[in-house]
């Protein structure tokens, strides 16, 4: 049964796209059945949140970058909330975004705006090259045989989140039906949306920040420093600064440029859950 070979699966760009357009058409669907609802909104933010965190401190500038170095059970627990976001696994997503790095906005780069918007946002994801740089072994992180089984099965922290989500809101009528969440309201808001919405902020990155925005630094692509994508997607918008300071945990340089994700990572360090966190002229990779 190839079809459902999971190796198979991963690197076949056709179930990915399917369970995208899946996606996309249940959150059409959801919005015009519930319409804006103030509790649908405030449980899509507080998921947003927690769920691009998981991109931004996660898989970028931890398992990309290696920004900060934290204990195996952190580096597990964000693995885990990176595959929520149906984006792969750790290191497949690790080894796309370094192949960025390489050749940024040069031929070889998956998804440079040199070859149009839709390219870089989401046509990159239909080409069967980036499926051959995504598996391609990377030994820092392969070492961990845990990483290596959540890439492989990238699915099953997915599947429990929507489980809960589900269950939270069968829970919520089972004791107060009048508030009018149930299991597929939460489904909606927190699984299904805001897994499109994270999907586009995240693509908005390699999109929008090569295109729009402020060069304040010299570096060898067409990287921007955008604060509107720096707003949604919690500092990723800095993105020249990132290319000039890869491995910098932090990519707002100053109070004006708001990162919200290198305050987590500094609230990380504060506490002693994360240590050695690299910041800009400390870099390497
Ligand atoms: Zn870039
Ligand atoms: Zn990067």
């Amino acid at each position: 049964m190839t079809f459902l070979n999971v190796d198979t699966l991963n690197r076949h760009y056709q179930f990915h796209r399917a369970l995208r357009w899946l996606f996309h058409l249940g959150a059409l669907w959801g919005l015009l059945h519930y319409s804006l609802s103030f509790f649908g909104l405030v449980i899509l933010a507080l998921n947003y949140l927690i769920c691009i965190l998981s991109i931004t401190v996660g898989y970028h500038r931890y398992f990309s970058h290696k920004a900060f170095q934290t204990s195996r059970l952190i580096q597990f627990a964000m693995a885990c909330l990176g595959c929520c976001q149906l984006q792969g696994g750790p290191i497949a997503w690790s080894a796309v975004h370094r192949h960025h790095h390489r050749f940024s906005d040069e031929k070889e780069d998956l998804h440079s705006p040199v070859q149009g918007f839709y390219q870089a946002h989401m046509g990159w994801l239909l080409s069967s090259k980036t499926y051959e740089v995504a598996f391609k072994p990377l030994k820092d992180l392969t070492q961990f045989k845990e990483l290596v089984w959540l890439d492989r099965y990238n699915f099953v922290p997915p599947v429990i989140y929507f489980a809960l989500l589900w269950l939270g809101g069968f829970w919520v009528e089972m004791i107060n039906p009048a508030v009018g969440i149930d299991g597929l309201f939460l489904l909606f808001w927190g699984g299904i949306l805001r897994t499109v919405v994270v999907w586009h902020a995240t693509w908005s990155v390699n999109s929008v920040c090569h295109l729009w925005g402020q060069q304040p630094h010299q570096t060898h692509d067409n990287s921007k420093n955008n604060l509107w994508i720096a707003l949604l997607v919690q500092g990723e918008g800095w993105h020249n600064n990132h290319h000039k300071y890869p491995s910098s945990a932090r990519n707002g340089m100053h109070w004006l440029e708001p990162d919200v994700s290198y305050g987590l990572i500094w609230l990380l360090e504060r506490v002693g859950l994360v240590w050695r966190v690299r910041r800009p002229h400390e870099n390497s990779v």
